[in-house]
């Protein structure tokens, strides 16, 4: 009659850590660690053991001395993946711990590599250390290996100064008190804003400026899914508003409403930033946003 095997659970631990002396070929190993500098031992057959070893594992042979500086560039040879990280696991990511053969080394390392995604880890991948930021002389000052770079993606930013001719100077003068400067054409009597000093359709001179209000009807609008520095949030809406008394949109962000909500003939006032904020550039206005006011029959 089969019976169940008697078990006994056995834990073998040493609490708060066990001391033990490195002896000096692993002790320089992590003393070179704790400058960033990953070295191993040259054998007396002429290899490098890394990690450093006081005897040649093939030979049995005692090492020679030799320290030699390898890496920290390597070449993953096998790797197995860890979805669940454990506590006593080196990351709390997924990972996979990998057989690294650092440039320089005929051994390898076994150490954590975090690729950027798992479909991404295989062997001949090739890796550098992520270092701690505090190094302590331990293996686990290199937090984990991580793929080398091989493409970038570099910032592009282009910032310029648009020096304002006449009249746009005028109007960006006006929007740094919060006022919105247009004008009207002699000849035939359409309002543009911003201000300029000529008629864009029938070339007669706008002599003056006109003060409109910052209140208007969107004619247009666009939906943009791809986010901007000046946009809220994604979606966001870039809409034309005719401010009211002028008969050229001008160009402005919409918020303060859902994207979807914006419609053509919707009523919308300027949001200005604090006065104290104002500068003389349209960044004054951050945005349209509703009044709530009826909307509009566009002709
Ligand atoms: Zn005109």
């Amino acid at each position: 009659m089969p019976s169940d095997p008697l078990v006994a659970q056995h834990v073998l631990e040493f609490p708060g850590g066990y001391t033990r002396s490195t002896g000096p070929v692993v002790g320089r190993f992590l003393t070179e660690l704790r400058e960033r500098r990953i070295v191993g031992v040259r054998t007396s057959e002429g290899g490098v053991l890394v990690p450093p070893l006081e005897y040649d594992p093939a030979t049995g042979e005692p090492v020679t001395g030799e320290y030699v500086e390898v890496g920290p560039a390597g070449t993953v040879t096998t790797w197995t993946w860890v979805q669940e990280p454990l506590d006593s696991h080196p990351v709390d990511v997924p990972f996979a711990w990998a057989l690294i053969a650092l440039d320089g080394a005929d051994t390898a390392l076994v150490h954590a590599v975090v690729p950027e995604h798992p479909k991404a880890m295989r062997a001949g991948m090739r890796v550098r250390p992520v270092w701690r930021e505090q190094p302590t002389g331990h293996i686990t000052d290199i937090r984990h290996f991580a793929p080398e770079v091989t493409k970038i993606v570099s910032p592009v930013r282009a910032e310029y100064r648009l020096r304002a001719g006449g009249s746009l100077g005028v109007f960006l003068a006006g929007v740094e008190r919060g006022v919105l400067l247009g004008g009207r054409c002699e000849r035939c009597a359409k309002v543009y804003v911003p201000y300029r000093t000529f008629c864009p359709e029938c070339g007669g001179p706008i002599p003056d400026t006109l003060e409109l209000p910052d209140t208007g009807t969107i004619t247009t609008f666009a939906i943009n899914n791809l986010p901007d520095p000046r946009a809220p949030e994604v979606p966001f809406v870039s809409a034309y508003i005719l401010l009211d008394g002028a008969d050229l949109p001008m160009i402005a962000l919409v918020a303060g409403v859902p994207a979807h909500e914006v419609r053509q003939g919707m009523r919308v006032r300027a949001v200005w930033v604090p006065e104290s904020e104002r500068t003389a550039s349209m960044a004054n206005i951050r945005w349209f946003a509703p009044t709530g006011e009826p909307d509009v029959e566009l002709s």
